[in-house]
């Protein structure tokens, strides 16, 4: 396995038309930070802080977050580390807040979880921006909210940084160089509102695990509808397409962290509709670098739309073929 990740590592991902695409990877431990250099990923697509918060028996305290986020960007070196805030609740379930949880949420991948949650537990929000602030002190910072679900939620969690970024200015205290926020897009509600929300955003990433799960109503957890609806299906792909275009000339930097991306097929679907930045398991980097190199957008894109179009055409089976014709 070590070797297969060394020998795809300096791979550049350019297509066959020299269009770079970026290729991250996903993380959430300490440990993950080694396959950074392992594989080669552009950086850190999605480092999800809730596992700090599962793996603990009472809340994180702030110096042991701080400690974490930092020893996270000193691995990361010049690479981006896009860090998630807590996404606990729902199925995540941690025990400080257990009770409280199960009380509530009969449903709970649409309970009472992420940002829903922080934002009604503020000191928690509060104790992991002030983490993150102090961590990335003299470097970027990359923040993402999770399950955004209406513009004013993105604004309201980022009202906590800003509180937190006075705080440490009046104490004259080293700042991050630069902060970008991002969303995620994850609920599909949000992307009706995308006109009110990109102007807020340098980045927003879509969260096809969660989408999708709540695209088709299937509990992306329950393995008797795990067959049943493919992510090759043009409804997500339409919607996916479309958001990709409600954003052309926003300036934001849009990609994809959800598991599709890892995948050959939907890799390739996503960049036929035009994602330019996929944020991935570490296991696929090297592959998808691969991929990349032996497509030609152009006709990619072109084929891409020929079959959006016609929605009584097997996506999944034409992909394998225009693949397989190209022995990509
Ligand atoms: C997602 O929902 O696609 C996502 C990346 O977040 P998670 O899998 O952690 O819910
Ligand atoms: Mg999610």
């Amino acid at each position: 396995k070590q070797a297969a990740y060394a020998s795809l590592r300096d791979v550049e991902p350019f297509t066959r038309c020299g269009t770079r695409i970026q290729v991250m990877m996903n993380a959430g431990l300490r440990d993950d930070m080694s396959m950074l250099a392992m594989t080669g990923a552009d950086g850190v697509g999605l480092f999800r802080t809730e596992f700090q918060f599962l793996v603990s028996a009472t809340l994180p305290q702030r110096e042991r977050q701080t400690r974490l986020y930092r020893d996270v960007l000193d691995a990361a070196g010049d690479k981006p580390v896009i860090f998630r805030t807590v996404d606990i609740g729902g199925d995540k379930s941690v025990p400080y807040l257990a009770s409280e949880v199960a009380e509530h949420d009969e449903n709970p991948a649409m309970g009472w979880r992420a940002l829903r949650l922080a934002l009604e537990r503020e000191g928690l929000m509060k104790v992991q921006a002030r983490s993150l602030l102090e961590a990335a002190a003299g470097r970027s910072l990359y923040v993402m909210f999770p399950m955004v679900s209406e513009p004013w939620e993105f604004d309201a969690a980022k009202a906590v940084f800003d509180e937190q970024l006075a705080y440490l200015r009046t104490k004259k205290r080293l700042l991050p160089e630069r902060i970008h926020f991002g969303a995620m897009l994850e609920v599909p509600a949000l992307a009706e509102m995308l006109d009110v929300l990109l102007p807020k955003l340098s980045f927003l990433s879509i969260g096809t695990n969660d989408l999708t799960q709540f695209l088709f109503a299937a509990d992306r957890a329950n393995p008797k509808l795990a067959e049943r609806y493919d992510w090759l299906s043009p409804s997500i792909l339409r919607f996916l397409r479309r958001v990709m275009q409600s954003s052309i000339g926003s300036g934001v930097d849009i990609g994809v962290c959800g598991e599709m991306g890892g995948r050959r097929l939907e890799a390739l679907a996503l960049m036929g509709i035009g994602y330019r930045r996929l944020s991935i398991t570490p296991a696929a980097v090297g592959p998808i670098k691969e991929l990349v190199r032996k497509v030609d957008l152009a006709e990619l894109t072109a084929a891409m739309a020929d079959w959006l179009a016609d929605p009584q055409r097997n996506l999944r089976a034409e992909l394998a073929a225009w693949a397989a014709e190209r022995n990509i």
